[in-house]
């Protein structure tokens, strides 16, 4: 399976992937349709499935237009998303398996940016290789996705869980704000030198007009702040000793960022 990154909206990532040897393909979040056709068409290849993490029009806005043109493509979301996802005729919960080609894919259910939210992981296909993980708008590279239905303590745990994933999983956020959560983390996580040294290189790439996405997920427990809730020199900024406490308030200082 591979996984082809392409740009949308202002900001916004989806992802198609690809199966060479079956030669079809699934997508992620598809929030316009124009470049996900012009790119089904140059490697021409069936879509069989939509897999949308949330209900945001940013993340389902091309569903009807591509089942227009794949009247036998497959729509899934979270259970809790049903009648808000246009089109969806799967409706998944924690734990559940999906198939796409020879993959078999794991739901996760992580409520917080809205109350149905759910990330998709691919366990890597034999050891060494990585994993996939589509997280949608719940964790960013460098940072998190806003609380819109959801409580820190939802987000927390639902963090957590994508923190339980091994080390060498890709992690394929819908969203390009590496640069400015970078610059977040920098002033409540002062001293973290390996944060110091990955926004120098994301500051570079930036530069060069390069995507940052995707990020390794081991990179983003020793970076980002918003899995490190349980660190001390968080804590310390956030004036507190509970982690679910230290999450909301640095949340809280980012959304005035
Ligand atoms: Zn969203
Ligand atoms: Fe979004």
């Amino acid at each position: 399976m591979q996984v082809i990154r392409l740009h949308a909206l202002r900001d916004n990532y989806i992802f198609l992937l690809h199966d060479i040897q079956q030669n079809i393909a699934a997508v992620v979040d598809p929030a316009e349709a124009k470049p996900v056709l012009k790119k089904l068409d140059q490697l021409s290849v069936e879509l069989v499935a939509i897999f949308n993490t949330h209900h945001h029009s940013d993340h389902v806005g091309a569903n009807l237009k591509l089942m227009q043109k794949f009247p036998n493509v497959k729509v899934y979301g979270g259970a809790g998303d049903k009648g808000r996802i246009p089109g969806q005729q799967v409706f998944l919960q924690q734990g559940d398996r999906i198939k796409f080609a020879n993959r078999i894919g794991e739901v996760i259910f992580v409520p917080g940016h809205t109350r149905a939210h759910i990330a998709y992981y691919f366990p890597p296909e034999k050891p060494g290789d990585m994993g996939e993980l589509f997280c949608g708008d719940t964790l960013f590279a460098g940072g998190c996705g806003r609380l819109f239905e959801g409580t820190p303590k939802q987000m927390v745990d639902s963090l957590s869980k994508l923190a339980a994933l091994p080390d060498n999983t890709r992690v394929w956020c819908a969203h390009e704000y590496t640069l400015k959560n970078l610059q977040f983390a920098l002033t409540v996580d002062k001293d973290n030198t390996e944060l110091q040294n990955r926004y120098l290189q994301v500051q570079a790439s930036r530069k060069r007009g390069e995507a940052t996405i995707p990020s390794m997920l081991g990179i983003e427990k020793h970076t980002n702040p918003f899995l490190r809730f349980s660190q001390p020199a968080l804590q310390l900024v956030a004036k507190s000793q509970d982690p679910v406490q230290t999450f909301a308030r640095l949340r809280g200082m980012k959304d005035k960022f």
